[in-house]
């Protein structure tokens, strides 16, 4: 608590967890690329203040704002599978909750900034493309690799 390192850009906690299923593999268990439980995700890693926990629906999104992965979560959320979604692009999916022309810049600022590894998480409304009336509170950080963003649905609240 007395050490008074520079601004952490890069230099976060790193929490895996896979791609798809969301389960943190075993931290005592040896590194693995794919996810142990499903076999489906690759485990990748994001900060412990926006990595998914358990049941937490969420997508990663690079930084050209096209959709990487989509969690088994998100796909039931979405009302469509994995491969419907990945490869669209975030905003055909998902758009800023208010209707502000400046709601989506943010939302698009907000993803590449993350998808640099750049700065700690950042809170978002949104709400499905196409559908009024629902909003999901959304938090968006780096995760990685390859370098990405990760935006992760806070359901049922
Ligand atoms: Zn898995």
């Amino acid at each position: 608590m007395s050490t008074s390192a520079g601004p952490p850009v890069l230099d976060f906690p790193i929490h895996g967890f896979c791609g798809h299923c969301g389960k943190r593999p075993d931290p005592e268990g040896p590194a693995q690329r794919v996810c142990p439980s499903c076999q489906l995700g690759l485990v990748i890693g994001a900060p412990e203040s926006v990595a998914p926990r358990q049941g937490e629906a969420f997508l990663v999104v690079d930084g050209k704002l096209q959709i990487c992965a989509v969690s088994r979560g998100a796909e039931k959320v979405l009302g469509a599978a994995e491969t419907e979604v990945v490869n669209q692009t975030l905003t055909d999916v998902l758009l800023p909750a208010d209707a502000e022309a400046a709601g989506i810049e943010s939302l698009v600022s907000t993803i590449v900034h993350a998808a640099r590894g750049e700065g700690a998480a950042r809170s978002l409304v949104v709400r499905p493309a196409g559908e009024w009336g629902i909003r999901w509170f959304a938090r968006v950080g780096p995760c990685g690799a390859p370098s990405a963003a990760l935006l992760v649905l806070a359901l049922g609240g």
